[in-house]
Protein backbone atom coordinates (compact mmCIF):
# COMPACT_ATOMS: atom_id res chain seq x y z
CA UNK A 1 0.00 0.00 0.00
CA UNK A 2 1.01 3.90 -1.00
CA UNK A 3 1.64 5.47 2.01
CA UNK A 4 1.63 9.26 2.53
CA UNK A 5 5.68 9.49 3.53
CA UNK A 6 7.46 6.91 1.46
CA UNK A 7 10.52 7.32 0.19
CA UNK A 8 10.42 10.27 2.33
CA UNK A 9 13.12 11.43 5.33
CA UNK A 10 12.32 13.04 8.38
CA UNK A 11 14.03 14.50 11.59
CA UNK A 12 12.43 14.58 14.76
CA UNK A 13 13.99 16.15 17.76
CA UNK A 14 13.37 14.87 21.33
CA UNK A 15 11.86 11.39 19.95
CA UNK A 16 12.09 9.57 22.88
CA UNK A 17 9.62 10.08 25.17
CA UNK A 18 6.07 12.22 25.27
CA UNK A 19 4.60 14.38 22.13
CA UNK A 20 8.16 13.28 20.15
CA UNK A 21 7.58 9.80 20.27
CA UNK A 22 3.99 9.81 18.99
CA UNK A 23 5.11 12.24 16.25
CA UNK A 24 8.22 9.33 15.62
CA UNK A 25 5.29 6.49 15.50
CA UNK A 26 2.96 8.75 13.08
CA UNK A 27 5.47 9.22 10.88
CA UNK A 28 6.94 5.97 10.82
CA UNK A 29 3.89 4.55 10.26
CA UNK A 30 3.11 6.78 6.86
CA UNK A 31 6.20 5.25 5.58
CA UNK A 32 8.89 8.06 6.21
CA UNK A 33 12.86 6.56 7.74
CA UNK A 34 12.93 8.72 10.77
CA UNK A 35 15.82 10.04 12.89
CA UNK A 36 15.30 11.45 15.87
CA UNK A 37 17.28 12.90 19.23
CA UNK A 38 16.72 11.90 22.77
CA UNK A 39 19.19 13.61 25.59
CA UNK A 40 19.04 11.09 28.41
CA UNK A 41 16.79 8.85 27.78
CA UNK A 42 18.83 5.90 25.76
CA UNK A 43 16.37 2.78 26.51
CA UNK A 44 13.09 4.16 25.43
CA UNK A 45 15.13 5.58 22.40
CA UNK A 46 16.07 2.06 22.06
CA UNK A 47 12.44 0.58 22.82
CA UNK A 48 11.29 2.99 19.84
CA UNK A 49 13.42 2.00 17.32
CA UNK A 50 12.47 -1.84 18.38
CA UNK A 51 8.57 -1.18 18.03
CA UNK A 52 8.88 0.86 15.15
CA UNK A 53 10.63 -1.60 13.16
CA UNK A 54 8.35 -4.30 14.82
CA UNK A 55 5.91 -2.39 12.90
CA UNK A 56 7.55 -2.75 9.82
CA UNK A 57 8.92 0.66 10.09
CA UNK A 58 12.10 2.48 10.34
CA UNK A 59 13.37 4.89 13.28
CA UNK A 60 16.89 5.73 14.56
CA UNK A 61 17.65 7.55 17.39
CA UNK A 62 20.74 9.07 18.45
CA UNK A 63 21.92 11.03 21.20
CA UNK A 64 22.30 14.83 20.63
CA UNK A 65 22.31 18.30 23.16
CA UNK A 66 20.02 20.25 21.66
CA UNK A 67 21.54 22.84 23.15
CA UNK A 68 24.73 22.73 21.53
CA UNK A 69 25.32 23.99 17.83
CA UNK A 70 28.38 21.84 17.11
CA UNK A 71 26.31 18.78 17.89
CA UNK A 72 23.33 19.65 16.10
CA UNK A 73 25.53 20.27 12.79
CA UNK A 74 27.19 17.14 13.11
CA UNK A 75 24.10 15.12 13.67
CA UNK A 76 22.19 16.46 10.64
CA UNK A 77 25.55 16.36 8.45
CA UNK A 78 25.23 12.47 9.35
CA UNK A 79 21.51 12.29 8.39
CA UNK A 80 21.96 14.02 5.15
CA UNK A 81 25.14 11.81 4.61
CA UNK A 82 23.45 8.26 5.40
CA UNK A 83 20.27 9.39 4.15
CA UNK A 84 21.01 12.15 1.46
CA UNK A 85 18.62 14.09 1.84
CA UNK A 86 16.04 15.75 4.36
CA UNK A 87 12.18 16.02 3.95
CA UNK A 88 10.21 16.92 6.93
CA UNK A 89 12.23 18.62 10.24
CA UNK A 90 10.05 18.57 13.66
CA UNK A 91 11.42 21.03 16.37
CA UNK A 92 9.89 19.08 19.25
CA UNK A 93 12.43 18.62 22.46
CA UNK A 94 11.88 21.29 24.68
CA UNK A 95 11.92 21.50 28.83
CA UNK A 96 11.12 23.54 31.78
CA UNK A 97 12.71 24.69 34.60
CA UNK A 98 9.67 26.98 36.26
CA UNK A 99 10.08 29.37 39.29
CA UNK A 100 8.59 32.84 39.48
CA UNK A 101 10.56 35.50 37.90
CA UNK A 102 12.69 36.91 40.97
CA UNK A 103 13.35 33.28 42.12
CA UNK A 104 14.61 32.33 38.71
CA UNK A 105 18.61 32.12 38.08
CA UNK A 106 20.25 32.80 35.12
CA UNK A 107 20.74 29.20 34.77
CA UNK A 108 16.95 28.27 34.39
CA UNK A 109 16.98 31.08 31.45
CA UNK A 110 19.55 30.06 30.10
CA UNK A 111 18.71 26.25 29.76
CA UNK A 112 14.86 26.60 28.63
CA UNK A 113 16.48 29.36 26.15
CA UNK A 114 19.11 27.16 24.60
CA UNK A 115 17.12 23.95 24.79
CA UNK A 116 13.64 25.41 23.56
CA UNK A 117 14.66 28.30 20.80
CA UNK A 118 18.10 28.03 20.33
CA UNK A 119 17.91 24.68 19.00
CA UNK A 120 15.04 25.42 16.37
CA UNK A 121 17.58 28.00 15.24
CA UNK A 122 20.44 24.85 14.82
CA UNK A 123 18.62 22.06 13.37
CA UNK A 124 16.14 24.87 10.43
CA UNK A 125 19.68 26.00 10.06
CA UNK A 126 21.49 23.10 9.39
CA UNK A 127 17.88 21.51 7.62
CA UNK A 128 17.56 24.47 5.47
CA UNK A 129 21.38 24.23 3.54
CA UNK A 130 19.64 20.96 2.02
CA UNK A 131 15.81 22.16 1.54
CA UNK A 132 16.96 25.13 -0.19
CA UNK A 133 18.48 22.98 -2.51
CA UNK A 134 16.07 20.34 -3.01
CA UNK A 135 13.78 23.64 -3.30
CA UNK A 136 11.02 21.32 -0.98
CA UNK A 137 10.69 21.03 3.00
CA UNK A 138 8.85 21.04 5.69
CA UNK A 139 9.72 22.50 9.08
CA UNK A 140 7.11 22.10 11.80
CA UNK A 141 7.94 23.68 15.16
CA UNK A 142 6.12 22.80 18.53
CA UNK A 143 5.60 26.26 20.20
CA UNK A 144 2.95 25.84 22.97
CA UNK A 145 0.04 27.51 24.30
CA UNK A 146 1.62 29.25 26.54
CA UNK A 147 3.95 31.35 24.46
CA UNK A 148 0.77 33.11 22.98
CA UNK A 149 -0.70 33.34 26.67
CA UNK A 150 2.02 33.56 29.11
CA UNK A 151 2.00 31.59 31.97
CA UNK A 152 2.78 32.84 36.00
CA UNK A 153 6.43 30.79 36.83
CA UNK A 154 7.47 29.91 32.91
CA UNK A 155 8.98 33.52 31.94
CA UNK A 156 11.82 31.58 29.90
CA UNK A 157 9.77 28.57 28.92
CA UNK A 158 6.85 31.43 27.79
CA UNK A 159 9.49 33.49 26.18
CA UNK A 160 11.23 30.64 24.13
CA UNK A 161 7.83 29.50 22.90
CA UNK A 162 6.73 33.19 21.42
CA UNK A 163 10.40 32.93 20.43
CA UNK A 164 9.66 29.91 17.88
CA UNK A 165 6.33 31.62 16.64
CA UNK A 166 8.24 34.56 15.18
CA UNK A 167 11.02 32.12 14.32
CA UNK A 168 8.22 30.49 12.67
CA UNK A 169 6.83 33.51 10.42
CA UNK A 170 10.31 34.88 9.62
CA UNK A 171 11.57 31.39 8.20
CA UNK A 172 8.27 30.98 6.37
CA UNK A 173 9.02 34.56 4.38
CA UNK A 174 12.55 34.15 4.08
CA UNK A 175 11.95 30.12 2.22
CA UNK A 176 8.60 30.07 1.35
CA UNK A 177 9.56 30.83 -2.99
CA UNK A 178 11.55 28.04 -2.42
CA UNK A 179 8.76 25.41 -1.65
CA UNK A 180 9.79 24.96 2.30
CA UNK A 181 6.70 25.74 4.66
CA UNK A 182 7.36 26.44 7.81
CA UNK A 183 4.80 26.24 10.89
CA UNK A 184 4.37 26.09 14.31
CA UNK A 185 1.82 23.98 16.75
CA UNK A 186 0.91 25.64 19.70
CA UNK A 187 -0.39 22.73 21.98
CA UNK A 188 -2.48 23.25 25.09
CA UNK A 189 -2.26 20.52 27.74
CA UNK A 190 -0.94 17.31 26.81
CA UNK A 191 -0.46 14.13 28.93
CA UNK A 192 3.34 13.59 29.17
CA UNK A 193 5.94 13.28 31.81
CA UNK A 194 5.88 17.33 31.28
CA UNK A 195 2.29 17.86 32.77
CA UNK A 196 2.74 14.57 34.92
CA UNK A 197 3.42 17.26 38.07
CA UNK A 198 0.28 18.97 38.03
CA UNK A 199 -1.31 18.18 41.13
CA UNK A 200 -5.07 17.23 41.17
CA UNK A 201 -6.68 20.49 42.33
CA UNK A 202 -5.18 22.68 39.62
CA UNK A 203 -5.92 19.62 37.14
CA UNK A 204 -9.47 19.63 37.73
CA UNK A 205 -9.60 23.97 37.77
CA UNK A 206 -7.44 23.80 34.37
CA UNK A 207 -10.22 21.10 32.84
CA UNK A 208 -12.84 23.35 33.72
CA UNK A 209 -11.50 26.11 31.17
CA UNK A 210 -10.83 23.54 28.24
CA UNK A 211 -14.08 23.25 26.24
CA UNK A 212 -13.15 19.74 25.37
CA UNK A 213 -13.14 18.97 28.99
CA UNK A 214 -10.37 17.02 28.67
CA UNK A 215 -6.23 16.64 28.51
CA UNK A 216 -4.82 16.70 24.93
CA UNK A 217 -2.81 13.28 24.35
CA UNK A 218 0.49 12.77 22.54
CA UNK A 219 -1.21 11.77 19.60
CA UNK A 220 -3.65 14.61 19.10
CA UNK A 221 -0.46 16.68 18.46
CA UNK A 222 1.16 13.66 16.03
CA UNK A 223 -1.61 13.63 13.92
CA UNK A 224 -1.25 17.95 13.20
CA UNK A 225 2.28 17.31 11.83
CA UNK A 226 1.54 14.53 9.84
CA UNK A 227 -1.30 16.51 8.41
CA UNK A 228 1.35 19.19 8.12
CA UNK A 229 3.90 17.14 6.48
CA UNK A 230 1.64 15.91 4.05
CA UNK A 231 0.61 17.36 0.75
CA UNK A 232 -2.62 18.13 1.68
CA UNK A 233 -0.95 21.11 3.48
CA UNK A 234 1.21 22.39 0.60
CA UNK A 235 -0.74 25.84 0.48
CA UNK A 236 0.08 26.20 4.73
CA UNK A 237 3.11 28.39 5.82
CA UNK A 238 3.51 30.78 8.28
CA UNK A 239 0.74 29.65 10.76
CA UNK A 240 0.49 28.54 14.40
CA UNK A 241 -2.35 25.93 14.61
CA UNK A 242 -3.58 25.53 18.34
CA UNK A 243 -4.39 21.73 19.63
CA UNK A 244 -5.31 22.50 22.86
CA UNK A 245 -8.88 21.50 23.23
CA UNK A 246 -10.56 25.02 22.38
CA UNK A 247 -8.66 26.53 25.34
CA UNK A 248 -6.84 29.25 22.95
CA UNK A 249 -9.58 31.28 20.98
P1 LIG B 1 8.70 15.40 27.52
O1 LIG B 1 7.73 14.28 27.73
O2 LIG B 1 9.37 16.01 28.70
O3 LIG B 1 9.80 14.95 26.42
C1 LIG B 1 10.79 15.86 26.03
C2 LIG B 1 11.63 15.26 24.94
O4 LIG B 1 12.65 16.20 24.56
C3 LIG B 1 12.36 14.00 25.38
O5 LIG B 1 12.44 13.12 24.29
C4 LIG B 1 13.75 14.55 25.76
O6 LIG B 1 14.80 13.61 25.65
C5 LIG B 1 13.93 15.60 24.70
N1 LIG B 1 14.94 16.58 25.05
C6 LIG B 1 14.89 17.48 26.05
N2 LIG B 1 16.00 18.20 26.05
C7 LIG B 1 16.78 17.75 25.05
C8 LIG B 1 18.06 18.10 24.54
N3 LIG B 1 18.80 19.06 25.08
N4 LIG B 1 18.54 17.42 23.49
C9 LIG B 1 17.82 16.43 22.92
N5 LIG B 1 16.61 16.05 23.35
C10 LIG B 1 16.11 16.70 24.40
O7 LIG B 1 7.98 16.64 26.79
P2 LIG B 1 6.64 16.67 25.91
O8 LIG B 1 5.51 16.99 26.82
O9 LIG B 1 6.55 15.51 25.02
O10 LIG B 1 6.90 18.00 25.06
C11 LIG B 1 7.37 17.98 23.73
C12 LIG B 1 7.33 19.39 23.17
O11 LIG B 1 5.98 19.87 23.24
C13 LIG B 1 8.18 20.38 23.97
O12 LIG B 1 8.76 21.32 23.10
C14 LIG B 1 7.16 21.07 24.86
O13 LIG B 1 7.58 22.35 25.25
C15 LIG B 1 5.96 21.10 23.94
N6 LIG B 1 4.68 21.24 24.64
C16 LIG B 1 4.25 20.31 25.53
C17 LIG B 1 3.04 20.49 26.16
C18 LIG B 1 2.48 19.50 27.16
O14 LIG B 1 1.44 19.78 27.75
N7 LIG B 1 3.11 18.34 27.36
C19 LIG B 1 2.27 21.63 25.91
C20 LIG B 1 2.74 22.57 25.00
C21 LIG B 1 3.95 22.36 24.36
P3 LIG B 1 15.16 12.61 26.88
O15 LIG B 1 14.06 11.60 26.92
O16 LIG B 1 16.44 12.00 26.52
O17 LIG B 1 15.19 13.46 28.11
Amino acid sequence: MMKEFNGQIALVSGGSRGIGKAIVQALAEQGAEVWFTFHSSEQSARELEESVAQAGGCARGRRVDGASFAEVEAFVNEVLQSSGKLDILVNNAGITRDNLLLRMDEAAWDAVIDNNLKSVFSFTKQALKHMLRAKSGRIINISSIVGIKGQAGQANYAASKAGIIGFTKSVADEVGSRNITCNAIAPGFIETDMTHGLDEQRKKALLEQIPLRRLGKAEDIAHTVVFLASSRASYISGQVIGVCGGLNR
